[in-house]
């Protein structure tokens, strides 16, 4: 299968103020050992992140090769590795298709990977991850890190339901590989 993965809230702690420098990349605990549970499991792994900081001039994009540089390398310290990174740019008053809740970034990670949207999971935090899995057509599971409690809180469009809701990504991992989502 093909496992999307957002990125802040998901496998480093969101910041409202972005992530702007390696240093502020935080990784919330057990997440890039989920990741290597993924990769052994034999299914590919990708990132689909809004990243408006780099629409909104707050940092450019080798500050992102920066960051994601810092991902790989602790990713390849436990032996997990991502397949793909999917970056969307815009700032939300110019948002393409690409930024969430648009389903551009799910589209391209299956059409690159040649998966149906059947079987490709977005695990998310907040209602766009949400609402673009459902545009793609594709599973999706809600962390409780990151925003995920708000967002459980504030209760999700009912055209969103059902939601498989898990912990963190440790758990959000058990289910897909139990194929329960
Ligand atoms: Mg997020």
């Amino acid at each position: 299968m093909l496992i999307l993965l957002d990125r802040d809230g998901v496998i480093n702690e969101d910041r409202a103020d972005f992530v702007k420098s390696p240093e502020e990349l935080v990784f919330i605990p057990g997440s890039l050992e989920a990741i290597a549970r993924l990769n052994n499991a034999g299914h590919l792994v990708a990132v689909v992140t809004n990243q408006s900081c780099i629409g909104r001039g707050i940092i450019t994009e080798d500050q992102l090769t920066a960051i994601h540089s810092k991902l790989h390398d602790n990713l390849r310290a436990v032996k997990a590795h991502l397949d793909a990174i999917f970056v969307a740019p815009d700032a939300p008053w110019a948002a393409t298709q690409m930024r969430k809740p648009g389903p551009g970034m799910m589209l391209k990670a299956m059409d690159r990977f040649r998966q149906a949207s059947g079987e490709t999971v977005l695990i998310g935090d907040s209602p766009g991850d949400m609402e673009a899995a459902f545009v793609a057509g594709c599973h999706r599971v809600l962390v409780q890190t990151g925003k995920g409690q708000r967002t459980q809180r504030a209760g999700l469009a009912p055209h969103l339901l059902p939601v498989s809701v898990a912990r963190d990504l440790e758990q959000a991992v058990d289910y897909v590989l139990e194929e329960r989502f």
